[in-house]
């Protein structure tokens, strides 16, 4: 399944979400703003030191990243 992330226009909170199908209403979970904006490529400018899940340090991450338990 895709995760794409999302840019809030609302309050300018970035986050991660999992699109389960096509047309899914997606809402910023910070202020629950509809006036999200997609970002290209979720992946690519995080991996430079958060994304790296072998060692980490951290053990409260289940969604395999550290972004939002720090
Ligand atoms: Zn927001």
């Amino acid at each position: 399944m895709p995760i794409y992330e999302y840019n809030c226009r609302q309050c300018d909170h970035e986050f991660e979400t999992l699109i389960m199908r096509q047309g899914e209403k997606i809402e910023c979970p910070e202020c629950g703003s509809a006036k999200v904006k997609r970002l290209m490529s979720g992946f690519a400018h995080k991996s430079d030191g958060k994304m790296v899940s072998e060692h980490s340090g951290c053990t409260s991450c289940s969604a395999g990243s550290c972004a939002s338990c720090h």
